[in-house]
């Protein structure tokens, strides 16, 4: 309300689809609908304003008194707000009391937390088919004979057909088994079957059974190079699959292209997705040119960030502000992205040795020896840091007005430790 409780002599409201950010000396108002947005410095009287806007009680409106409204950053605020349609100004003798306005709130809250699912009918109040929808499956993990890893760190940053446990290993199908069987009761719209030489797996074709049978769609990732001729034909016969290859330099041209040219001609490209490991500016533009000259459909560029190309990956991957202004998320994409990290919620990683992760470069959240889906699931929300990884809970992001435009916290910044690969946040 106006300061010093002055009648007022407007009702400003905000539209329901607006989205607003604050920081300690700026205002942002997002239209959730046209993508527009506008900023304003945060001085005492647009401070009282939003203040008085964002509280609960007051659903968007505030009033405006005379004196407040001859202000210029008001003048200025309210013609803005009018301009790019996310607000108004109603004359106060229009209405018997303050209208009625919807605050838009966030749809995704979790009740559970480790005190109420000491309640029995809390747990079984629990609709897990909300909180699981992709399953990452690493069933071996062979260290390459002889040479170093080539790419170390590189399931880290992507889901890529490589080691992920310290010694060889496979997962034991006496506990994958039991543990596909009850996952399949949730609704899990895909699984990505990973890790080293998978082809060799002893039980795929029981995995592929159970997972078929219950409908869920299942890519394969292999290597491209070495990839066996008469393989895609065996795994793209298993309903609802696809196969991702994995492109990494040097590229063999003879048999890259023979393997292009297979897939396009049986028609395989189709069911097929093709990723190039990039991890310099060089084979980037490589990648880029491959892609454009052969017309490849559903190819990517996954950067690899090695540990020495810094500079490559400030180029490739770190958000510019040409990304901010692009940015128009929805309004359910934006609360989205205020209640959870919208890359890991809903996922697990199973690695080799039975230890399941929200997110590789965090600790396990369990293993399937020891844990079922559900306390996995429970786990995960009530203790876990992965799924709630939002910007608006880390340092700098917090303080940053842009923390619901920005895409979610990756696991490239995981992995450098460092949160605010972008070149916003010390212009902003
Ligand atoms: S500081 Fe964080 S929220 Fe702000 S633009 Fe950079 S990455 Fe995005």
């Amino acid at each position: 309300m106006p300061s010093g409780k002055k009648k007022p002599e407007f009702w400003l409201f905000l539209e329901p689809c607006v989205m607003v950010s604050l920081t300690n000396n700026a205002v942002l108002f997002y239209h959730s609908l046209s993508g527009q947005r506008f900023e304003a410095a945060l001085t005492p009287i647009v401070q009282r304003i939003v203040s008085d806007l964002l509280q609960p009680g007051n659903g968007y409106v505030t009033g405006l008194c005379s004196s407040e409204m001859e202000e210029p950053d008001v003048q200025r605020l309210v013609s803005r707000l009018e301009k790019y349609f996310m607000g108004d100004l109603l004359n106060v003798e229009w209405s018997d009391g303050k209208p009625v306005n919807i605050l838009p709130e966030p749809y995704f809250k979790s009740y559970l937390t480790r005190e109420s699912l000491q309640r029995q009918e809390v747990r079984e109040s629990v609709n897990y088919d909300d909180y699981i929808h992709e399953l990452d499956i690493y069933l071996t993990s062979h260290r390459p004979a002889g040479s170093p890893d080539p790419f170390p760190s590189a399931t880290r940053q992507f889901i890529f057909p490589g080691v992920t446990t310290s010694d060889s290993q496979e997962l034991p199908w006496s506990l994958l088994e039991p543990f596909i069987r009850q996952v399949t009761q949730f609704r899990i719209t895909q699984v990505h079957l990973s890790g080293t030489h998978i082809e060799t797996y002893p039980y795929l074709g029981d995995l592929m059974n159970l997972l078929t049978k219950a409908r869920i769609p299942v890519k394969f990732h292999f290597p491209a190079a070495g990839f066996p001729d008469d393989l895609a034909a065996k795994i793209l016969a298993y309903r609802y699959s696809k196969i991702v290859f994995h492109f990494s330099y040097p590229i063999d041209p003879d048999p890259f292209n023979n393997l292009i040219n297979d897939l396009i001609s049986s028609g395989k490209i189709k069911q097929s997705e093709l990723r190039f490991l990039v991890s310099s500016q060089e084979e980037l533009v490589t990648s880029r040119q491959i892609i454009a000259a052969l017309h490849l459909p559903n190819a990517s560029i996954d950067p690899y960030y090695t540990g020495n190309n810094f500079d490559f990956f400030q180029q490739a991957v770190f958000i510019t502000q040409e990304d901010i202004r692009s940015s128009k998320p929805d309004q359910r994409e934006v609360f989205s992205r205020i209640s959870v990290n919208e890359s890991d919620f809903g996922k697990f990683t199973l690695l080799p040795d039975g230890n399941v992760y929200a997110n590789l470069n965090d600790p396990p959240v369990g293993n399937i020896r020891a844990n079922s889906p559900e306390e996995l699931i429970l786990k995960e929300l009530v203790e876990g840091i992965s799924w709630g990884r939002v910007r608006k809970s880390i340092i700098p992001c917090k303080d940053c007005l842009y923390h619901f435009l920005c895409p979610p916290v990756s696991n490239y910044e995981l992995l450098l430790n460092r949160f605010n690969c972008c070149d916003v946040f010390e212009k902003s």
